[in-house]
């Protein structure tokens, strides 16, 4: 929502992100505005069901109602926000202000969710995964709050998580034994042997240690921790490894008494769904139980200092650094005003875009294009996360002798935006985005208005006024026109008059992991020396507790669920139109989407030497930033700015769905904008198809280190991706291509590219790249809009395609010019039969006579924690035993591997997955283990062929696979599977009846036919530190 996307710094998930389930969702079907219509029937001052409404407020331009509420006896405040979106949302949060960094409040986020007074089976949080089609289940900690948020589609799946979710914040078990899993404790490293060392084990313990081996997550916290030092902020909410291990069992009982308490709480309720409903629920399941107390959580403000400070800290070497000699971030920061005043925020999120969004902000110029570091730092621009916000403005991978010429340049740019402001046609730009941004329809809006919420109301501030965009978008064009240097203004009192501003820099230091490897040993051996003979055998007793506990099989009957029966046996149909310019087919699907018209194009990469394949992620990254036409680099993003809503291009291997040695390989243009400006984006696509500027070779080192920065960064976070990616080379011809593409390989082959002196040899390699891609041959394209707009929008993108390359060649002068293509109908349907006219959209597909084999990988990364991944090669998407592989994947992930992996392995995650490219995926993510969690990989299948699962265990796998199968689609998507997938809707009600018709049988019967070993090919990754066992294996690939 906000304009300019600040990271929110130490916002940490429960559940990292889960392939396979997307965090979005909402189908918009654009009912009678009932929902809206209700809400806006409540009166101030009415009662339901023991809260008093005390405002009620409609928002027109997102088609919303907002309700405010009170409850009498507690204080628990309550946000109702009605919008006739079937994807119904629920969060609650507490606001939760440690004082110590022994990860309290997110240990305590952890446990609450391990069995409650109602659902004492341990973990129920995990476990509604699979008796719900909830579209979104977690929870977070983040700075000075826990939130817990779930949404859903169907109604009685709401009560149902609703009634496990208050249960297990207002009554939870809070047993020791859990605190232990997903806090810390002292175990034997092998539990059932006395003799092996005491080690620390546990989830969060483990998890933090993963997030701080990513210096981006280390720079933000240590910034948060010096520029606001006082009180909760100057503390590590998620935890700090090294004093975790001082956190209490009673301490955490503790906590929650004191925060976990309805009157520290906000509940926010989103949808269709009838609010009495909802509020009489958490009335008789929680509130009603409670009297009010003062919980005394408030935050009080920072006093400012009356000088500037520094400081310098270290960190771990980043082995895929573009420059080794280069790694150290520095920036300056600025403590700005109170969040709760949201127009303030509102005008200091603006500014903070116009000053560092895009090549034409001032600090992009003066940083960026100076070429001292890679890109800005890890965190920059405006951030609203804690109770008075901060601005930050600096560079990664810079030298450390640049720090001071940073400094400068910072200082001089406030210095020049005081004196000059900013062009109009920027502040035009950024109001357009906002408008479309608006406009914009994502599935996931419930789940984005609790965030955007969340931090504002956290410090009892007004939620609804943030939501009043176009009341604070008037207000801001208003005061600007009162006073035309309201910016610079802000500029000179918040930047260059505020003496509360930090200055923090990190470098690399070698013995840093070393160093913090021996002050964990340092507290281990503490803490193992003041053990008595007692405690230790305690120790040893309770470990095997523990593993007794997580063996025993669960009652979960106490859970509520849904069945399989209330699954819907059809879904709804997307029609699409497909119609042919010339020799192009142009999909056309018409949907509500609210004046925005979203275009994209495929363009298949299968003419292209080579040579040239691995700089296909690096022409896409640039195709659109470089200037074309007659537009500069800098016009044309003023230009996009202005007239789109984002132009991009990403490389696509596109599996075919009945061969698992043929695929389609091309680049995905997507695009959107308001209709009005239709021809304007369309001649920018025209313009960059026809004449895309190669010439700047400076611009070209700008994208490339920032495109190896933001590569190298990505690895802690997506480890588990990187992993499986490798692992499945070896098996397809296509994950061959999608490891040059999207692997490790892309990673040091930007690194490669990063470190050369001169950018000449790249740069040439473009404009060929251009002749195979850019043109309308072998091209198909899709729109999306409303059908009003549908005419106009054809006219436009025949305009397009007569206006690019490649028009006016005839068929049969277009020779394949490798004998590996054959030409496939895109829609099965369309096979043998004649469409009029003789077009009829096929797709080009390589065919490869590959030969799969067997590859382990190590790669030695400088992290403290592993990420796990063995890949097998199974089948394509149209045979039949795919949805039994599909199910069979979130039965093993359920029922066997989160167990062993993350409970008693003390990874953070771990699973097993099927994707439509045909490879069963194994992984896990921030594991202590290595080759032991490849055992329990092998376990898993051993479990499966036994058959030891039961019917509802079965249920429940499939109930988890149509949560996904049915997640909502954006208007912006619907169609896309049929555009560039070939899968019909046809297809995918036949895909459905045998997801519905998988049964004990077809289970076991795929596991021993895929995945025991031997019978298919397996290949494996691991991403991690040094490992001697994998030293000593010369089956494993080192690298
Ligand atoms: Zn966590």
């Amino acid at each position: 929502m906000a304009a300019a996307v600040c990271r929110a710094a130490g916002v940490r998930p429960l559940l990292s992100v889960r392939s396979g389930r997307s965090m979005s969702c909402c189908s918009w079907r654009w009912r009678s505005s009932s929902a809206q219509e209700r809400a806006r029937q409540y009166t101030v001052g009415k009662k339901i069901h023991g809260f008093t409404v005390n405002q009620v407020t409609p928002v027109p331009d997102l088609f919303l109602t907002a309700v405010k509420l009170n409850h009498d006896n507690t204080g628990a405040q309550h946000l109702h926000v009605a919008r006739d979106d079937p994807n119904n949302l629920f969060s609650v949060q507490f606001r939760t202000t440690p004082l110590n960094s022994t990860g309290v409040p997110h240990i305590l986020e952890h446990v609450v969710l391990c069995g409650s007074e109602k659902y004492q089976c341990r973990d129920p949080f995990f476990k509604m995964l699979t008796r719900s089609l909830a579209t979104f289940m977690n929870a977070f900690t983040a700075n000075d709050y826990t939130m817990y948020p779930f949404s859903t589609q169907n109604s009685k799946d709401f009560q149902n998580l609703l009634s496990v979710y208050l249960d297990a914040v207002f009554f939870p078990c809070l047993r020791e034994l859990d605190f232990w899993q997903e806090g810390w404790r002292l175990e034997h490293e092998i539990p059932d042997d006395p003799g092996s060392p005491l080690i620390f084990k546990g989830v969060v313990f483990n998890e933090m240690k993963g997030v701080f081996a990513n210096n981006e997550n280390l720079y933000a916290q240590h910034l948060q921790n010096k520029l606001l030092p006082e009180h909760t902020y100057s503390v590590i909410s998620g935890g700090d490894p090294l004093h975790i291990p001082k956190l209490t069992w009673e301490e955490l009982k503790n906590f929650h008494a004191t925060h976990y308490h309805p009157s520290n709480a906000r509940f926010f309720t989103y949808g269709d769904l009838p609010l009495e409903q909802h509020l009489q629920q958490i009335q008789d399941e929680a509130l009603c139980k409670f009297r009010k107390i003062e919980p005394g959580t408030s935050v009080p403000k920072q006093s400012r200092w009356s000088e500037p400070r520094e400081c310098h800290v270290n960190c771990g070497p980043d082995s895929m650094a573009p420059d080794p000699s280069k790694q150290t971030i520095y920036s300056v920061s600025f403590l700005l005003g109170d969040i709760t005043d949201s127009f303030e925020a509102f005008t200091l999120n603006l500014l903070s875009s116009l000053l560092v969004s895009g090549p034409n902000s001032p600090f992009y110029k003066a940083l960026i294009d100076a070429q001292i570091g890679t890109d800005f730092a890890p965190v920059v621009g405006y951030d609203g996360s804690t109770r008075e916000a901060c601005f930050t403005i600096g560079l990664q991978g810079i030298a450390e002798q640049d720090i001071k010429v940073v400094k400068e340049i910072i200082a001089k740019v406030i210095d020049e935006v005081i004196e000059n402001g900013f062009e109009q046609e920027r502040i035009e730009a950024l109001l357009h985005k906002i408008e479309i941004q608006l406009k914009h329809q994502t599935t996931n809006f419930g789940l984005a208005l609790t965030s955007y919420i969340a931090a504002n109301w956290n410090h009892d501030g007004d939620p609804v006024e943030m939501l009043q965009i176009s009341e604070n978008m008037a207000r801001f064009k208003q005061s600007l026109e009162d006073n035309p240097h309201f910016l610079q203004d802000k500029v000179k009192h918040y930047f260059k008059e505020n003496p509360h501003q930090l200055s923090l820099s990190m470098s690399p230091d070698e013995s840093y992991l070393k160093n913090q490897a021996q002050l964990e040993k340092e507290k281990l051996q503490e803490k193992v020396n003041s053990l008595s003979m007692e405690e230790k055998k305690e120790i040893y007793k309770k470990g095997l507790e523990l593993i007794a506990a997580q063996s025993r099989p669960q009652d979960a009957s106490s859970l509520p669920a849904l069945k399989v029966s209330d699954i819907q046996q059809t879904f709804p149909l997307t029609p699409v139109e497909m119609t042919y310019i010339d020799e192009v087919p142009v999909q056309y699907c018409s949907q509500p989407t609210n004046g925005v018209v979203y275009f994209k194009a495929f363009t298949n990469l299968n003419t292209l030497p080579e040579d040239l394949k691995p700089y296909v992620p690096l022409f896409c990254s640039v195709i659109t930033r470089m200037g074309c036409g007659n537009l500069d680099y800098r016009k044309q993003d003023q230009q996009i700015e202005l007239k789109t809503g984002g132009m991009s291009a990403s490389p696509k291997i596109l599996q075919d769905n009945d061969n698992l040695d043929m695929y389609e390989q091309g680049v995905l243009f997507t695009s959107h904008c308001l209709e009005r400006n239709l021809p304007d984006m369309m001649h920018l696509w025209t313009d960059i198809f026809n004449n895309p500027h190669f010439d700047d070779e400076e611009h070209l080192r700008v994208l490339v280190m920032m495109a190896a920065q933001e590569l190298s960064n990505g690895i802690p976070e997506s480890g588990h991706l990187y992993a499986a990616v490798r692992a499945g080379k070896t098996l397809t011809a296509a994950g061959r291509l999608q490891e040059m593409f999207n692997g490790i390989s892309q990673v040091q082959h930007m690194k490669r590219i990063a470190e050369k002196p001169e950018l000449l040899t790249v740069l040439r390699k473009l404009p060929r790249i251009k002749m195979h891609l850019l043109s309308n041959e072998n091209m198909r394209c899709a729109v999306n809009a409303t059908s009003q707009a549908i005419p106009e929008v054809s006219t436009e993108v025949e305009k397009f395609i007569r206006n690019i390359p490649g028009f006016g060649k005839k068929k049969k002068d277009k020779k394949l010019i490798r004998t590996n293509i054959t030409e496939k109908p895109l829609n099965p349907e369309d096979a043998g039969s004649e469409v009029s006219g003789g077009s009829q959209a096929t797709k080009k597909i390589v065919f490869s006579s590959f030969k799969a084999c067997q590859m382990k990988t190590h790669f030695q990364l400088p992290f403290p924690v592993n990420y796990v991944s063995e890949c097998v090669r199974t089948v394509p998407y149209m045979n039949p035993d795919f949805p039994s592989l599909l199910v069979l994947a979130r039965l093993l992930t359920s029922k066997f591997l989160h167990r062993e992996i993350r409970e008693k392995g003390g990874a953070y995650g771990g699973g097993a997955m099927l994707s439509h490219n045909g490879l069963f995926t194994f992984y896990s993510y921030r594991d202590p283990n290595s080759i032991d969690t490849m055992s329990v990989f092998r376990r898993s299948v051993d479990w499966a062929k036994a058959g030891k699962f039961t019917q509802e265990d079965i249920d429940e796998a499939k109930l988890s696979v149509f949560s996904t199968v049915d997640a909502p689609v954006a208007p912006s998507n619907r169609g896309l599977d049929r555009f560039l997938l070939g899968i019909s809707d046809e297809m995918k009600q036949k895909h459905r009846e045998q997801l519905f018709a998988v049964d004990h049988d077809s289970l076991v019967g795929a596991a021993n036919k895929y995945l025991t070993t031997g019978h298919s090919t397996w290949g494996a990754a691991i991403l991690g530190p040094e490992n001697e066992s994998i030293a000593r294996d010369p089956t494993w690939v080192q690298r």
